[in-house]
């Protein structure tokens, strides 16, 4: 059973999800919903395996991956890497446009349980290149202990 206040702000998030699909001249579509609410959820990024395991039958791999793919693209997610190399999502700040990311931050990842975190208080360098060349990403990660990893160990 859901409380009335859970019912409102889950009617509120997607009315905002809604909104997010519009300004990006996508349909909006239950599968895409479920997406967005789900990786919104997390307080990580969050890779699709573990996506398929909260979605279930819901969304099949093709058209989960297809999701992924178009919302990447048109700057509602980004992508990181975790520690093993798989890629994670995480939703975008509100500055991002498709083909133009803007939030590139540091993303912090635990050794241990290998979460992926926005660290979006924190900017990357300017990187100074040399003449003619061009820059399409920066990723720096901040590998480490997070705070419940931490907590366990002490
Ligand atoms: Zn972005
Ligand atoms: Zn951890
Ligand atoms: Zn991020």
């Amino acid at each position: 059973m859901k409380t009335d206040r859970e019912a409102a702000s889950s009617i509120e998030k997607l009315e905002e999800f809604s909104q997010l699909l519009r300004a990006n001249n996508l349909k909006i579509t239950q599968p895409r919903l479920r997406v967005l609410d789900s990786i919104s959820e997390k307080p990580t990024a969050i890779s699709q395996p573990d996506l398929e395991k909260i979605l279930g039958t819901e969304i099949d791999r093709v058209t989960l991956y297809r999701i992924l793919a178009s919302f990447e693209e048109k700057g509602i997610l980004h992508k990181v890497f975790d520690l093993n190399g798989t890629a994670t999502y995480a939703l975008c700040s509100t500055k991002c446009s498709q083909h133009h990311h803007h939030d590139q931050h540091v993303h912090f990842i635990c050794s241990v349980c290998n979460s992926v975190f926005c660290l979006d208080e924190i900017s990357l360098p300017k990187i100074a290149l040399p003449p003619n060349f061009s820059l399409h990403s920066i990723a720096i990660n901040a590998v480490g202990l997070c705070d419940s990893c931490k907590e366990k160990q002490s």
